[in-house]
């Protein structure tokens, strides 16, 4: 895939600092990985090793980029959760791996994924590590949501800034790279960003997504829980949720007019829809048909009332 448009700023903006030598020790990268903020991360890294660093990328071609390219660069680490957590001996390692001369002569460049996930003993740890960075030291830390990393690592990085596309680009990017026949971007949120949503349309995910669009319509309409929506694959019912709620929203916005009691109702009742989403992830057992039964039942007793 080529270079995704909104990354091309950050990318330029970062070899020039490379480049003019003003590059700092530690970024934070906040872009959400459905923004492919995951690939931007890996770009960043791959130039910050390579010899000839251009306004576009790495070159690709020099030694350091071949060892990055095989994945056998000896300077480079990634650090990733473990679990739902980045923890202390993760990061404890990672510093100590980072005092080590460079190998191959260049800088040592660490990425850690998703930031957010540090504990409070492994931000602790790695505080020490972004203070005093070892000489030719480059940290990058990847989040999907900036605002839930601790304070006192976040002001310890540089932030890199970018403008995320808006909805017209997104589809327009979208359409590059697969044929699309309508506006695919209503089920945003449920990916997470545009990256996301793409794979989804060349995997089966997005037809699914548009089945489960359908069936809760139905059901709602119906009062009746349809058949797949009872018979959902364990591995859909978060889709299923999700999805649930981007139709109650729909529906807000469809009858801005009518009743502002019904509504509020509405409102509440779809953000009770997500919070149920949220706990999924702690209760991965629990018993969503009867969940999804009586979503169907309380949307009827709202139109009723
Ligand atoms: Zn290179």
């Amino acid at each position: 895939m080529n270079v995704i448009p909104w990354h091309q700023a950050v990318i330029a903006q970062f070899s020039q600092q490379l480049n003019s030598g003003l590059q700092g020790h530690a970024y934070l990268v906040g872009m959400h990985q459905g923004y492919g903020g995951i690939e931007l991360t890996q770009t960043l890294a791959k130039l910050a090793l390579c010899l000839s660093p251009e306004s576009t990328g790495a070159c690709g071609q020099c030694k350091p980029c071949q060892l990055f390219a095989a994945g056998s660069h000896p300077d480079f680490y990634v650090v990733e959760a473990d679990g739902n957590q980045i923890k202390v001996d993760q990061i404890r390692e990672l510093c100590q791996s980072l005092t080590a001369t460079a190998q191959q002569g260049g800088k040592r460049v660490a990425i850690i994924y998703h930031a957010e996930r540090l504990n409070t003993a492994a931000a602790n740890a790695l505080l020490k590590t972004l203070e005093e960075p070892g000489k030719d030291t480059l940290l990058l830390l990847q989040t999907d949501t900036p605002g839930r990393l601790v304070a006192t690592i976040s002001s310890r990085c540089q932030r890199l800034h970018f403008k995320l596309p808006n909805i017209a680009e997104i589809q327009q990017w979208l359409q590059q790279h697969h044929q699309l026949s309508a506006d695919v971007t209503w089920c945003l949120p449920v990916m997470g960003g545009p990256t996301e949503l793409l794979s989804a349309l060349q995997s089966e995910r997005y037809a699914d997504l548009i089945h489960l669009r359908k069936q809760w319509v139905q059901s709602l309409s119906s009062g009746h829980l349809c058949a797949s929506l009872s018979n959902i694959d364990q591995k859909q019912v978060s889709d299923a949720l999700k999805v649930l709620y981007l139709v109650l929203r729909q529906k807000l916005i469809k009858q801005k007019s009518a009743d502002a009691l019904i509504n509020a109702k509405i409102s509440d009742f779809a953000a009770k829809v997500m919070t149920t989403y949220h706990e999924l992830s702690m209760m991965p057992n629990m018993n969503y048909m009867a969940i999804f039964q009586s979503f169907i039942l309380e949307y009827q007793s709202l139109n009723k009332s």
